[in-house]
């Protein structure tokens, strides 16, 4: 059935109908926005503060596909799979990675511009990889992406609702209902695309979070309560690399690209104890050890750490791929290429999430779940730099689907 394209007459009603909601306006978000107005749906999009306020936006380090010539989709699924310790849906990890390069080449169309070197992209190795594939913007990725989706998506016929939390969804004969903020949206099909909830769990816990406020997790409550079948959610991801000092870079996520190109974790005696460039759960799970057996240093403010050496970056590689991470220490009083700098793991990603299949339906027909809501492509350990690949590809194919169904 196709919802009957309705509109907005303040006079009449001020219950508003569109083919495809989607609920936040992080990259899955607007990825899915935009693939849904493509496939020609009206489509509608909440979110809970300004569009750009999201996790998406500060992502850093890079996004991975399989571009080396040493490389393939299916070495980057054994990197994944190996890394989710044998725990990912390997239907979904083979979508992610073979579609990886084309997502890439969608993202360059609507403007977005990975650094280049030597005629390729220039790719980096992140934790838990056996090959360079890790395509960067400098070191403000996730800012590039979502600037231009949200470009394409403010170019086409969407409609945007800002300030309009999903408070809540209700089935109704045509679809679905939804009560944002002070909206009340119809739509056929709805796409969750919310995000994780490290920041509200940080909180809690009473610890920093690499996270943006809204990062809260109540949609996929309400998914859940709706029925939906989640998995993984007790898996939090944790960034081994918080910044521990000075105090203006506390929860702030020093790049895995610093790891990339050559910096190093070590203990109080200057001693390395981990491989820098393991997994994340084992890099973090170390530091964590490091500092429980009393190896650790602390610092000015009594808070654990331990130093990652990033003098061992050469000057070149930092002005190219970390200018932003290098300007943020630097304005706080720390050079980071002349002398090692102090970190601690903090909460970061949400592993798990709401069970879909390869296009993103959520086990209730009709609802849908892309980026870090969703769960499965990482199991139960992401790798760096698959977060934004996941978003661009399942935000895609999720917003293809949701268009597609409610013109059924
Ligand atoms: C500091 C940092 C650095 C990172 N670096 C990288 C990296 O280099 N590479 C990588 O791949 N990944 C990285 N990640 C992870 C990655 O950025 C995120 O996991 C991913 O971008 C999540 O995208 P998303 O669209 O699922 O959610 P988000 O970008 O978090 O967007 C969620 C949206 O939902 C909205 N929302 C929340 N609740 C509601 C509600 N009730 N109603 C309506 N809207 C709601 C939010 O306001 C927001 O707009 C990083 C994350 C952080 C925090």
């Amino acid at each position: 059935m196709r919802l009957v394209r309705q509109w907005y007459d303040p006079g009449v009603s001020d219950r508003l109908s569109f083919d495809v909601l989607v609920i936040g306006s992080g990259a899955s978000g607007l990825a899915a926005a935009v693939s849904a107005e493509r496939s020609g749906a009206l489509v509608a999009l909440a979110t809970k503060g300004a569009l750009q306020s999201c996790n998406s936006a500060k992502a850093q380090g890079g996004i991975q596909a399989a571009f080396g010539e040493d490389d393939s989709p299916e070495q980057h699924a054994e990197d994944v799979w190996r890394s989710s310790h044998e725990t990912a849906d390997r239907c979904l990890v083979e979508v992610l990675t073979s579609e990886a390069p084309g997502a890439i080449h969608w993202l360059e169309e609507l403007g977005v511009e990975f650094t280049q070197e030597n005629g390729g992209y220039r790719l980096a190795k992140c934790g838990g990889a056996t090959r360079k594939r890790l395509l960067q913007v400098g070191d403000r990725t996730g800012l590039a992406i979502t600037m231009a989706l949200k470009d394409a998506f403010e170019s086409g016929s969407g409609t945007a609702f800002p300030k309009s939390p999903l408070g809540e969804l209700t089935r109704t004969e045509g679809g679905w209902r939804a009560h944002c903020g002070e909206h009340v949206i119809d739509a056929g099909t709805v796409v969750l695309a919310a995000g994780g909830r490290c920041f509200r769990e940080a909180r809690e816990r009473g610890e920093l979070s690499t996270n943006h406020p809204g990062a809260t997790g109540e949609v996929t409550q309400i998914a859940v309560d709706l029925g939906a079948e989640s998995r993984d959610l007790d898996a939090l991801q944790y960034h081994p690399n918080g910044g521990a000092w000075p105090e203006t870079m506390q929860g702030y996520s020093i790049p895995e690209t610093t790891r990339a190109y050559g910096a190093v974790l070590l203990n109080a005696d200057g001693e390395e104890f981990t491989d820098s460039l393991g997994p994340r759960d084992e890099v973090s799970q170390a530091i964590f050890d490091e500092v429980e057996k009393g190896s650790g240093v602390e610092t000015e403010d009594g808070r654990p750490a331990v130093y990652l050496d990033t003098t061992r970056i050469s000057e070149a590689d930092a002005e190219v791929s970390l200018p932003y991470m290098l300007r943020r220490y630097r304005s706080g009083g720390i050079d980071p290429l002349k002398e090692r700098i102090l970190t601690y793991p903090v909460l970061h990603y949400q592993n798990g999430g709401l069970v879909i299949d390869e296009h993103g339906e959520t086990t209730i027909e009709g609802i849908y779940a892309c980026g870090e809501i969703a769960g499965g492509t990482h199991g139960r350990n992401r790798m760096m730099g698959n977060s934004l690949l996941e978003c661009t590809v399942f935000g895609r194919r999720a917003g293809r689907a949701a268009a597609e169904k409610a013109a059924a």
